[in-house]
């Protein structure tokens, strides 16, 4: 079916990220709350077409660790893409509670097959994993979001403004064009390094400046987890975040990795997890909101 403005109840605003807005919302017809993200494009509008057709093959595919895809519309220049609203929201916001090492395994699995299923089923490499990319809902459910799907699209984004913390694999910074799979399984350990300990591994605060930054990814020693994870854990991240991008494992070999596999499917109770994490995220969103202003200086 086809999704149109008027048929959506618009409810709070879920984040801002550098293309545009994401808003929670309500898809009057269905009676299905929605997440929308507006993206703003800097094109003509005959590409428009082609971007929706891009985005089709969304319709044809389904995976259980992939964000579901509603539809999306165009209002002027911009993409609005409506997905499934994951209501606990992204790990970036629910790691604060801290993550034991079998949650972190089983995220670390859902993330695993849903970056397969993008590749084997969809030929798409993702391009952009990072734990604000990874959503989590009450049911304990880990799924991805915001993939490559659409070359049209992906070309076509304006930034409104660059981020600070960068995911990108060092070939990718020192080599700029290429981006092969094994960038995105960089990604992935930069995102379970980030989640496991609560913040991003290259902290801006410790370099003078972003070139600096993007210096430290190419020629540093990769970041490791700390002893106090399981051998099995600290060795997975540090296959993924080989810098030599040809040794970083595969798919296939990721998931039978004793860190992903010690843990069998129902022994991990992500939903108690989830539910906590969640919960711990409303409570801080509550106490900023309602944090006093700043005294009048008299
Ligand atoms: P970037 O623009 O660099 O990709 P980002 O991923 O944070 O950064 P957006 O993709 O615009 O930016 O998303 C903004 C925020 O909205 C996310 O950080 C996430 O917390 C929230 N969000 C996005 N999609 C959903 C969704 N389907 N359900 C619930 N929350 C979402
Ligand atoms: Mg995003």
């Amino acid at each position: 079916f086809k999704i149109n403005m008027e048929e959506l109840k618009l409810l709070e605003e879920l984040g801002k990220g550098q293309y545009g807005t994401v808003q929670k919302v309500y898809h009057k017809p269905t009676n299905v709350t929605m997440a929308m993200k507006e993206i703003r494009l800097e094109l003509d509008q005959s590409k428009l077409n082609s971007i929706l057709m891009e985005l089709d093959v969304l319709h044809k595919s389904a995976s259980p660790y992939i964000v579901e895809f509603y539809g999306a519309f165009f209002i002027e220049t911009c993409v609005y893409y409506c997905m499934e609203f994951m209501d606990a929201g992204s790990l970036d916001k629910l790691y604060q509670i801290g993550v034991p090492e079998d949650i972190l395994s089983h995220i670390t699995r859902s993330m695993v097959r849903g970056l397969k299923f993008l590749k084997d089923d969809l030929s798409i490499i993702h391009r952009d994993v990072k734990p604000t990319n990874v959503l989590v809902n009450s049911k304990g459910q880990v799924k991805l979001c915001d993939f490559g799907v659409s070359g049209q699209l992906v070309q076509s984004m304006a930034k409104t403004h660059i981020g600070c913390q960068s995911y990108m694999a060092p070939e990718r910074i020192s080599q700029g064009h290429t981006y092969t799979v094994q960038s995105d399984v960089w990604s992935l350990g930069l995102s379970i390094l980030e989640t496991a300990e609560g913040s991003y591994p290259y902290p801006p605060e410790k370099y003078n400046s972003v070139f600096a930054q993007l210096a430290a990814i190419v020629e540093s020693p990769p970041p490791s987890l700390p002893e106090s994870y399981s051998q099995d854990a600290r060795d997975f991240v540090a296959l993924c975040l080989l810098k030599d991008a040809k040794e970083r494992p595969a798919y296939k070999a990721l998931l039978e990795h004793p860190f992903l596999s010690k843990y069998g499917e129902d022994e991990v109770d992500m939903k108690s997890w989830a539910v906590k994490a969640m919960e711990a995220r409303i409570a801080r969103e509550e106490a900023a909101k309602n944090a006093p202003a700043a005294p009048p200086s008299s």
